[in-house]
């Protein structure tokens, strides 16, 4: 049957609303609603690219997948839908997990990794014959990227607010080496006392079209700071922490008139 062209015209235009009234609400709890937020949570690297060697001669990926793995748990028990750019095993690019995360529709991104140091600042050492790396000073603590490249950097820099207020309740202090005025530093401190900076090239938080952001968890080439990651119930006070701070976001969300 051929509609009149005018509510052929209706039609389309109803349509067009209705797709992006359905674009701008997010899939989250709502006063009344029931759809969980959709959180994709990426541990960074890969097995065969490990990232940072640490004091203890093991990859940030290990710490990556653990700490990643304990944060999918307790974000599904505290009734999100969470899930991970990829298996422990898996071997993905960074554009591939900005995809994934797009093409889920996620709510929210975290990129979940564990920190080094400059190598003015490391020490390479032997231990069991295998390669490690410590610092010469203390460098400990944790800190939260975003990214202005992002296209939601308003809310991406919201949730770093929430994640860096919460991580700073573990009584760690932040770390604040990535702002110092050397090669390979020199980030935009948005927030010292919480550890919130500004990384634009980031891959994953430029390439993800939902709020996005980078937690460096902890400094794994100092001795004492990789003891506290390592620790799994410190693992899981993080993981706490994680949940608090989305809690948080997805509260301010709802709110939104
Ligand atoms: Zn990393």
């Amino acid at each position: 049957m051929a509609y009149p062209a005018s509510l052929r015209s209706w039609q389309g235009m109803l349509a067009a609303l209705a797709m992006s009234v359905a674009a701008c609400l997010p899939a989250v709890a709502t006063a009344g609603g029931n759809a969980a937020a959709r959180i994709v949570i990426d541990p960074g690297h890969t097995p065969a690219q490990g990232g940072a060697l640490g004091v203890r001669a093991i990859h940030e990926v290990r710490y990556n997948d653990r700490l990643a793995s304990q944060v999918v748990q307790a974000l599904t028990q505290a009734g999100f839908d969470a899930s991970l750019t990829r298996r422990p095993d898996e071997k993905i690019s960074l554009e591939e997990r900005a995809r994934i995360s797009n093409a889920r529709r996620a709510d929210l991104f975290l990129s979940i990794h564990h920190d080094s140091a400059q190598l003015q600042y490391l020490e390479k050492f032997t231990l069991a014959g295998q390669e490690a790396y410590r610092t010469t000073r203390p460098i400990a603590g944790y800190s939260v990227f975003v990214s202005k490249r992002n296209p939601r950097f308003t809310q991406s820099h919201a949730f770093a607010q929430l994640l860096g207020e919460e991580m700073r309740k573990l009584g760690r202090p932040p770390t604040l080496h990535h702002a110092e005025p050397i090669a390979g530093e020199s980030r935009e401190l948005l927030a010292p006392a919480i550890g919130v900076y500004r990384f634009d090239d980031l891959v994953v938080l430029r390439q993800t079209e939902m709020p996005a952001v980078l937690l460096e968890a902890g400094v794994i080439v100092d001795p004492v700071d990789e003891a506290y990651v390592n620790d799994h119930h410190h693992q899981a006070d993080i993981a706490r922490e994680v949940v608090a701070a989305v809690r948080r976001y997805v509260a301010t969300l709802s709110a939104r008139p």
